[in-house]
């Protein structure tokens, strides 16, 4: 069931506006622009109605908070004003509201403008999420992998956790869509991607299809050397897969990775370490492919051969 939060100060009002909508949503009522604020920030509501004229904190600056974070910015608000209030209206509809409401309250309109906006809600998170999804291998894309890596990125810094970032690529792929045609490749990166995938099932794990046949992963909590194991077991699960190649290029499909992990400071640039990782992806490709190349931050190295 959908959530909405009635913000207003009166009591009767909000109590109305609960019993109107409460067989279809799960309603929850605040009587101060703060609280309201708190509750929008805590709980995930699908709609806020917002009561524009309110003692302390209005309305237009409950709205303005609202809408500057991203934790609340895509929720629908729907104000609520008096008839008197047509200034308000106009001004609450510049800042961001999705429309008003006006009393004394019609619950058929209530009810409709309501799903309205529920429903537009939902398309709109679906659209975003889609967004954010690689069509090929429902893993996350380039886009979504850049805002969330800075993220983790930053945290590990806070947390002083080991951070590491780890890029890999299916092998001689070239030569497999040559012989066995670019439909046929498709699956096998759809494939790589969803046994890599079951690798990074963590909250803070994150793991992106980079483009073509390249993957990234980052994750933390680990040091070098454990992260670099558990990329082997990741390039062995790929391997134990046994999907014939060219045989004049290999038996099986194969990834090459190169990573690296390190304990990042604040002066510290993510790009410099994903560099790196690059760097020891080439390594891995020179030394022989179907193999990890791992580094720290003292560049020390780590290799299958
Ligand atoms: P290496 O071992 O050095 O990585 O060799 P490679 O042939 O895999 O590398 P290269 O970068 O030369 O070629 C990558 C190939 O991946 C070229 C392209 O045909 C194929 N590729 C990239 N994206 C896709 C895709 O979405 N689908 C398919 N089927 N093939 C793709
Ligand atoms: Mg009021
Ligand atoms: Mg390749």
């Amino acid at each position: 069931m959908d959530k909405i939060l009635v913000i207003d100060d009166s009591p009767v009002q909000s109590e109305f506006l609960c019993s109107i909508l409460k067989d279809d949503y799960e309603m929850t009522a605040c009587h101060t622009a703060q609280e309201g604020l708190e509750a929008a920030r805590r709980g995930s509501f699908s709609l806020i109605l917002l009561d524009v004229v309110m003692p302390g904190m209005d309305g237009f600056m409950l709205l303005q908070e609202l809408k500057s974070a991203d934790l609340t910015k895509y929720v629908p608000v729907i104000l609520i004003t008096s008839l008197a209030d047509v200034q308000y209206e106009e001004r609450g509809l510049l800042l961001g509201a999705v429309d008003y409401v006006t009393k004394p309250f019609s619950p058929v309109i209530i009810k409709a403008r309501v799903n309205t906006h529920i429903q537009l809600y939902h398309y709109q998170m679906q659209f975003k999420e889609q967004a954010m999804v690689d069509e090929l291998t429902g893993v996350a894309n380039r886009r979504r992998y850049e805002g969330e890596s800075m993220a983790r990125w930053r945290e590990a810094i806070r947390f002083e956790l080991p951070f590491s970032v780890c890029m890999f690529d299916i092998d001689k792929f070239k030569m497999y869509n040559d012989m066995f045609g670019h439909p046929a490749g498709d699956q096998v990166i759809a494939g790589v991607a969803k046994t890599a995938s079951a690798f990074f099932q963590r909250s803070t794990d994150l793991f992106a299809r980079y483009g073509g046949e390249e993957f990234v992963a980052v994750f933390v909590g680990s040091d070098a050397q454990p992260a670099y194991e558990f990329m082997k077991s990741v390039r062995q699960a790929v391997e134990d897969l046994h999907i014939p190649h060219d045989p004049s290029v290999s038996q099986w499909v194969t990834i090459s990775a190169g990573g690296v992990t390190i304990v990042p400071k604040a002066e510290d640039k993510f790009d410099t370490y994903l560099k790196l990782a690059d760097a020891m992806l080439y390594d891995a490709k020179r030394f022989g492919r179907n193999m990890v190349v791992w580094s720290n931050q003292n560049r020390e190295q780590w290799r299958e051969r």
